[in-house]
């Protein structure tokens, strides 16, 4: 990790704006330390992992009951800090589920949202040793925690998911894509295969396996389509596009409710616009209304 500003703009350059907090554009760089909070520092207090907020932002640093306080770095130059909080929320105030918060926040802050309940959700569950059980600290260098007994370092927990939307041509000719229910969507929602890389796994690996693994399906042409930061809890969600190559489908009981091939023109309900899945999704079959 750097504290060099320039990187943002030097290395960051032609990036998309709207995935991340470092997108080039939101202005947030990152840092570690403890440095004296600014008044006007922004605070982004957490409890589980709902944000506190008031109206479309987020507060200022609320009076009593925070613990964990965290420096995260400075959103174009104001200091920018997490923390968790017990009790009540003040009057007028209310915390509320982050992934509900999409739409309703800015999005630079929803995304910055995103990346302080990473960190504090990992600072707070990497309090003692793995190893030796001795109370971990800080390290004031790096966004690490490390035991003072036997050295073991502790970095930010990150699980990369890889997602594969399959497109084939139908039965009359029509372009079509597979959409996947999970038992745990919204009812009526459909969304493009997706699960965990496994260690010892290459990303492209874990698409072949995953889709075979709970559509009986195989794939060819992996294409690349673009990365999103997933904080619920930690994912990195690498999307693909892939052609059908063979195979009935069979969901696998338990993952998969439903497995189908939809025409473009007679999509089921999507995932909602916070989530790669749907601009996956609307890159093969066009924009969709909400
Ligand atoms: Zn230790």
């Amino acid at each position: 990790m750097t504290n060099d500003p320039t990187m943002t703009d030097a290395a960051l350059t032609g990036q998309q704006v709207g995935l991340s907090p470092f997108d080039n554009g939101y202005g947030f760089v990152p840092a570690v330390g403890t440095p004296d909070p600014d008044p006007d520092a922004l605070w982004l207090v957490f409890q589980g992992d709902r944000l506190l907020t008031v109206g479309e932002t987020v507060p200022p640093r609320p009076a009593e009951g925070l613990t964990g306080e965290v420096y995260l770095g400075t959103q174009q130059g104001r200091q920018v800090w997490a923390a968790r909080m017990t009790g009540d929320a003040p009057a007028d105030q209310r915390f509320s589920r982050l992934r509900g918060l999409y739409g309703k926040l800015p999005d630079w802050l929803w995304m910055l949202g995103g990346y302080a309940y990473q960190i504090v959700e990992w600072d707070r569950t990497h309090h003692y040793c793995g190893n030796c059980a001795t109370p971990t600290e800080r390290d004031p260098n790096e966004r690490a925690r490390r035991c003072p007994n036997c050295g073991l370092s502790v970095y930010p927990r990150l699980a990369p998911a890889v997602m594969v939307l399959l497109t084939r041509v139908g039965p009359q000719g029509q372009p079509q894509v597979l959409l996947c229910r999970s038992p745990l969507f919204p009812p009526g929602m459909y969304s493009a295969n997706a699960g965990f890389v496994e260690p010892g796994e290459t990303v492209e690996h874990a698409a072949h396996r995953e889709m075979y693994e709970e559509t009986g399906l195989s794939i060819r042409d992996l294409r690349y389509f673009d990365s999103q930061p997933w904080p619920f809890p930690h994912s990195l969600m690498l999307a693909y596009t892939a052609e059908y190559a063979g195979g009935e489908i069979v969901p696998q009981p338990g993952e998969i409710e439903e497995a189908r091939w939809f025409d473009h023109n007679n999509l089921p309900q999507l995932p909602g616009r916070a989530s790669i899945s749907r601009r996956l999704i609307e890159s093969v079959v066009g924009p969709q209304p909400d």
